[in-house]
This record gives structure tokens, sequence and C-alpha cells, in this order.
């Protein structure tokens, strides 16, 4: 049986240290909004809360201000519900945070976004990616047939053809970005997986688009048991298949081995679409998630023993726990 070291070594560990723990990056996870356009069969959010109302939003430009004097590095991860619904307020704090830059010198910013791309037109891309939005996390659950029964719009419809068609009217830019096309596998679309991934070679043999095989997981939430489980070997063994179709294998994408959820992160945070601070994206209804709240001149207020739980994996620097506290806590 192959080892497997559990816990991170200490070659890693510097490296890890030098990312998590620098007070000058800052990592602000957005959720300018947590509603919708998808009912995805799988999904684990409840939609319950809407837009960020425009004084969060100033709070959050509040927030940057303050920062901005001792920051080299911000980076946005624009999450949601879908993003784009609220595409106004995240060029609003783009715009902010940019004009920041003048004052600062030594301040830059960066931002990905977390998209289903339905309403991902030319000219918002165009716009975004003028604001430092450079990588794009796209979802696909196979080819027409299999990604129309599972990423479905609120009212039912399919969505594949038009996230391709966007896709494919982005490509022919030529912008500076990273579409991480990110591929749901589950036992029943392995198989047909691969005319997408054919599809995938012709038409976007570009290595500005990498491809991120992935299985379904049960996030928990409503649709819990609608997801069909498979064992880890399993999961590896499909994983592989896909990624060996890929003609391209530049174009493969993989988290690193030594990966470190930004959960585990003491220099990372998330705010909801209510102004409350979390730090994992996915366990939004645990109690230990709700780790404060931004306050109206930006400051923000923390639960510092709640933070101790999502950081419990440097205790002991094992790696299941860096990389998923939330799993691992509740074992
Ligand atoms: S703690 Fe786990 S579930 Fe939460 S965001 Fe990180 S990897 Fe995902």
């Amino acid at each position: 049986m192959e080892f497997v070291e559990q816990v991170v070594s200490n070659i890693e560990r510097s490296e890890i240290i030098k990312d998590a723990f620098d007070n000058s990056r800052l990592n602000l996870i957005i959720f300018p909004t947590e509603q919708c356009n998808f009912r995805c069969t799988y999904c684990y959010e409840d939609f319950k809360i809407g837009k960020m109302k425009p004084e969060l939003v100033e709070s959050i430009k509040k927030l940057v201000l303050k920062r901005a004097p001792y920051l080299n590095y911000l980076e946005f991860s624009w999450f949601g519900g879908e993003p784009l619904l609220a595409y106004n307020s995240i060029i609003e704090i783009l715009e902010y945070t940019n004009s920041l830059r003048n004052k600062y010198p030594n301040f830059s910013s960066i931002s990905n976004i977390t998209t289903n791309a339905y309403s991902l037109s030319l000219e918002r891309f165009t716009k975004l990616v003028s604001n430092n939005v450079k990588v794009f996390q796209v979802s696909l659950d196979g080819d027409i047939m299999t990604h129309n029964k599972t990423r479905l719009l609120k009212n039912g419809r399919g969505t594949f053809n038009k996230i391709w068609n966007n896709l494919e009217v982005l490509k022919e830019t030529n912008l500076e970005f990273e579409i991480i096309l990110r591929i749901h596998f589950h036992p029943r679309n392995a198989e047909q997986m691969e005319s997408l991934i054919v599809k995938l070679n012709s038409e976007f043999n570009d290595e500005r688009f990498k491809f991120y095989f992935k299985a379904i997981e049960d996030l928990g939430g409503e649709n819990s048991k609608n997801i069909e489980r498979m064992s880890p070997n399993k999961k590896l063994e499909i994983k592989k298949y896909l990624e060996d179709l890929v003609l391209n294998q530049r174009q493969i994408f993989n988290l690193k081995n030594s990966y470190v959820c930004y959960a585990s992160k003491p220099n990372s945070i998330a705010i909801r679409g209510d102004g409350t601070l979390a730090k994992c994206t996915v366990a939004l209804d645990k109690g230990e998630n709700n780790i404060g709240k931004l306050n109206k001149d930006g400051t923000l207020k923390i639960n510092s023993e709640k933070l101790k739980y999502w950081m419990s994996g440097f205790i002991n620097w094992e790696k299941n726990k860096l990389a998923c506290p939330h799993k691992a806590n509740e074992k």
C-alpha cells in the first residue's frame, strides 16, 4: 500500500507561513449577492440572503481604504449565489479599489470569480478583466445532455448552450485571463464526458482555458440526498481516465498537494450578503462559521474564539485539517 504523508513537510510549512500569515496580504471573499439564477440539483445554498445593500458596499470600500496603506496584495474572490447578479456592486468596489493604487504605490489588487457564466457577456468580461479580474471559475456538468439535467435555471431550463456560446466569444478576444472549467463528474455522467472532452480539445485548445475534473461532492443542504456517493479510489480512477483524454496536458488544472483552504488562513475572510463574516464558503449555516460582522465604518468585529476552530490545522500541521477544517473538525 502506498504511504501517504498526513502532515505538511518542513519545506512546505515555510511556504504556507509566508502565504497565510503575511499581514501585507489579504483575501476578501465577497458574496455581493446570495441569490442565484440557477437551481443546480446538488446545490447546498438556501438563497435566504439577497443582494448587498448599498450601505454594505460602502462599508467594504471603507474596509479597503483602511487596509490599503498596509497591504501589498489584496485578492478579491467574488462568490455567491451568482455574483454577476450584483455586477454593478462588483464594479463599484473594484473601481474604488483600483483608484487607491495611485495613493499607495505598494498596494496591488487582483480578483478571481466563481460564476456560472450564464450572464458573462463580452462587455462585462472586458470590464472585469480591465479591473484585474484575472481568474474565472466556471462549472460544466458534462456535454449538453448531462449538463442540462443538473445545472438548471430557476425555471428548470437547461443552461449549456448559453454558457458554451459565452465561452466561445471570450476565447476570440486577445485578453489576458484564465478560465478554469470545473468539470463535474459523477457515476452517471463519467462515460458521456468523452464527447465533452473531444469538443474541448478541438474548440478550446487555448491555454487560457484550464480543465479541472472534480467529482460532485456532498456539501450538505437540502439536495444532499440527490448526490451519488463514490469511493475515493473510484473518484481517482475516473479523474485519471478523463485527464488522459485531454490532448494538451498543460491545460489540466489541479490543486497543489499541500493545499490549504482559505478557511484555515488568518489573512482570509468572507463577507456575506448581509455583512456577516465567515471563514468557510460551504458551511454557511454552521454556528462556528458566523465569526463576526463588518461594521459600518469598515472595521471588523471578530470572535477570536471561533477563529481558532478554523485555524486548528496549524497546531499539528495536519494536511486534511488545513485542506478542509470544516470536514476534519466535524469528524
Ligand atoms: S473549509 Fe472545507 S468546505 Fe469550507 S471552503 Fe474550505 S474546503 Fe470548502
